[in-house]
């Protein structure tokens, strides 16, 4: 059976294993954390895996085998008995309950004659957002309901399914600015536009993360949930800059420690006291370009003396 081959496969290089939940689970030791008892489990099934010390996971046992600094020999038959593995019909599977959009949502690349519609693309406009980007996220806007008078900006995760939503009223004289999704903030903002392979950038708000541009996650807030950590430690992302508001710097700092735990290069930006979407493309460019990876004794002395 492919389940009993990738356990026996996954022992010849993390030593024997213990079978847990009926046999559901293999549980071995962890590559990440070295602790020194049987404290990872993987799912023989889903292939998901888990360390309960040190939080080290993932969705496939490559990437546990990876990091485990395993042969080729050995990641070669794993792929043969990946091929046995239909994982497609496990990740593929819609969320039941997962976010739906403001039922009076109008997508905003319908050509109507509303003036709000022409409203909020010349609210856009001003904010740096393109008739391209309006294509590329999925951009509407409401005339009515709970975000009347808003734009509506989409996050969709990597197999394609809504994630999340976030409303921001295009009416200067509005008294509510701001409307999110009620659902769970711990997911992977703009997931389905991340290349995994390459440098990322993680700020706060959707508008930051479209002027970015290039490979960049809004946080929706200033926390970084837990899916979103899994997925930059599990992933092959070489770098990470945080461009946070300076208001978040106690996070940052914790961000930036537990990543660099975990072997990633990371930079904290300093956006002097504006957010990204203000300082905007070519200045998040120049940023990036010109920065070196952060060590604390220089973020906390540019703290101090500032
Ligand atoms: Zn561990």
């Amino acid at each position: 059976m492919k389940e009993e081959k990738l356990v026996s496969l996954i022992e010849r290089v993390l030593g024997p294993a213990k079978r847990a939940r009926g046999g559901e689970e293999a549980v071995f030791k962890c590559p990440n954390c070295n602790h020194h008892k049987k404290k990872l489990t993987v799912n023989i099934y889903t292939q998901r895996f888990q360390c309960w010390v040190c939080s080290f996971a993932g969705h496939r046992v490559i990437q546990l085998l990876r990091k485990a600094k395993a042969p080729h020999n050995i990641l070669d038959e794993l792929k043969k008995i990946d091929e046995k593995f239909n994982f497609k019909s496990i990740t593929k599977q819609k969320p039941k309950d997962g976010p739906k959009l403001p039922e009076e949502y109008i997508p905003l690349y319908k050509d109507t004659n509303s003036i709000l519609r022409k409203k909020a693309i010349k609210y856009l406009e001003s904010r740096g957002i393109t008739k391209q980007d309006i294509v590329k996220y999925g951009i509407g806007y409401a005339e009515s309901g709970v975000c009347e008078n808003m734009v509506i900006i989409p996050s969709y995760s990597d197999d394609g399914f809504l994630n999340y939503w976030v409303g921001r009223s295009f009416m200067e004289s509005a008294f509510i600015k701001h409307r999110l999704s009620p659902s769970s903030k711990d997911i992977v903002g703009f997931d389905l536009f991340i290349n995994w392979d390459m440098p990322v950038v993680i700020c706060e708000g959707a508008f930051d993360a479209m002027s970015v541009r290039r490979n960049a996650i809004p946080l929706f807030g200033k926390k970084m949930g837990s899916q979103l950590k899994t997925k930059l430690i599990t992933s092959n992302v070489p770098h990470i800059y945080l461009a946070l508001d300076n208001d978040a710097v106690k996070d940052t700092l914790k961000y930036a420690k537990e990543l660099r735990a975990y072997g990633k290069q990371v930079t904290i930006l300093d956006l002097k006291e504006k957010d990204p979407n203000e300082v905007g493309f070519e200045g998040m460019l120049n940023q990036i370009q010109g920065s070196k990876p952060t060590t604390f004794s220089s973020y906390f002395e540019k703290l101090l003396f500032q």
